[in-house]
């Protein structure tokens, strides 16, 4: 911040975005993009100017949880610039899914290419004015993050961790929390997902993994804990027909928990 800044370049792109976010997680499935698009969804709700990046580009499943998966892309002639993909609530979305041929492409893109792809695409799409960007990493620690995060840097405010509450699962916290020291992102907090089953018969909550796994893990790293989300077959019913927006606005107790974290943000 405060730096001088080289015209069309990436940082000069995001400069006038107020908080650039990115999710990370130690490894696939814990529900980092559900987090993402949540991240996103609550900001908008919340009146904010948002933008999604999703970077996940092995396994890109944002477009999906916001109902905009057979969407495109398109090139403004006039200005040569990527126009985003408008999601709910005015979100822009700009996924590598919107490029591809059909949900079961496989992308195999070495990390070069990877990152030269998100490179484009930042700098190349017309974001207009945004206050909120999320970034939706690739799962892990490995070369795909890095190559990714690394093009952003410099031009991140925060990283959010996303877990689940197993043992195995800690080492895996810890490494992301190291991952994104090292590359002198903030981390902003964990979340952790999964953290306890919402039975739908009675509406209660069963801690199957044993209860504050994240909290701990939070706290003995340093970093903020910004809450729990539980699993709940709702909200699973929502995310795969690509409503997530309509669940946070209803009076769901895990649509509460989930916005309780965007407004520890
Ligand atoms: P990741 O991005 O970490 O790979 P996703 O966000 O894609 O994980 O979530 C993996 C799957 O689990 C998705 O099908 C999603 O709908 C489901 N899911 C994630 N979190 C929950 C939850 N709390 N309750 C119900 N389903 C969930």
């Amino acid at each position: 911040k405060g730096q001088a800044t080289a015209p069309g370049s990436l940082a000069e792109v995001l400069k006038g975005v107020k908080l650039k976010l990115v999710t990370i997680s130690g490894k696939g499935g814990v529900g980092k993009s559900l987090v993402t698009t949540s991240l996103a969804l609550g900001f908008a709700m919340r009146g904010y100017k948002v933008g999604i990046l999703d970077g996940d580009v092995y396994g890109p499943t944002v477009p999906k949880m916001l109902g905009v998966s057979n969407s495109m892309l398109y090139v403004d002639e006039k200005s040569g610039k990527i126009i985003p993909v408008t999601g709910p609530l005015g979100i822009k979305v700009v996924s590598i899914e919107f490029a591809l041929p059909s949900d079961d492409t496989a992308v195999i893109w070495r990390a070069p290419l990877v990152n030269q792809a998100l490179r484009d695409f930042i700098a190349q799409v017309d974001w207009g004015s945004l206050d909120v960007l999320v970034v939706d990493l690739p799962p892990g620690t490995g070369d795909a993050p890095l190559t990714i995060a690394q093009s952003l840097q410099g031009g991140l405010d925060g990283s959010v961790v996303v877990t689940i509450p197993t043992d195995i699962s800690r080492r895996i916290v810890l490494k992301a929390i190291d991952f994104s020291r090292k590359l002198n992102i903030k981390v902003a907090g964990v979340v952790e997902n999964m953290c306890c089953f919402k039975c739908p018969d009675n509406g209660k909550l069963y801690y199957i993994f044993g209860k504050d796994a994240g909290r701990k893990i939070a706290e003995s790293s340093g970093v903020p804990f910004l809450g729990g989300i539980p699993i709940d077959p709702d909200l699973s019913q929502y995310l795969d027909s690509g409503r997530l927006h309509e669940f946070l606005a209803s009076e769901n107790e895990t649509a509460k928990a989930i916005l309780e974290v965007v407004d520890k943000l």
